[in-house]
């Protein structure tokens, strides 16, 4: 079991998510620093964000598992011009991650040095608002590395 590394942030998210009694655990396994999905018990297939129906064969047998933690950054962009909601935080980054279980993902890339390159190594971090938490990417460093299966250091 990893436990995902964990940020305080001192404000309330700016547009949180809806919590439904469904996805609860989800958030509830988060704000613990432990990155969980839906997985079907029939066909095995991961579902991202979790889905109480598999997505792949339509069975409703599925479970809360845990799943990669890291990935590939498949594209990013800095955004200068945001929604209303989040003016207060340009500019920020968002990142599109190829998880290594096979889902792709998008959500907010934390520490955005120029320029990263598509390709890079990333993992799931947890930013824990005021109000509760969110996920989120860092792109990974050489020294962040070792024992990673998806590169020779
Ligand atoms: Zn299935």
């Amino acid at each position: 079991m990893t436990t995902l590394a964990q940020r305080s942030v001192d404000r309330d998210q700016a547009y949180p998510p809806r919590i439904s009694e469904f996805t609860r655990p989800f958030w509830q396994a988060l704000r613990d620093g432990r990155w969980t999905t839906t997985g079907c018990k029939k066909c095995q297939t991961l579902a991202f964000p979790p889905k109480s129906v598999c997505p792949h064969c339509w069975s409703t047998d599925v479970e809360w598992r845990e799943w990669s933690h890291r990935g590939t950054l498949y594209s990013w962009t800095r955004i200068h011009a945001a929604p209303s909601s989040f003016a207060e935080e340009t500019p920020y980054c968002v990142g599109i991650v190829d998880l290594d279980d096979g889902l792709r993902i998008a959500c907010r890339l934390v520490d955005d040095h120029q320029p990263i390159e598509p390709g890079r190594r990333v993992e799931m971090l947890v930013l824990q608002h005021r109000d509760g938490p969110m996920f989120a990417a860092r792109v990974l460093h050489p020294q962040d590395l070792q024992g990673d299966k998806h590169v020779s250091v």
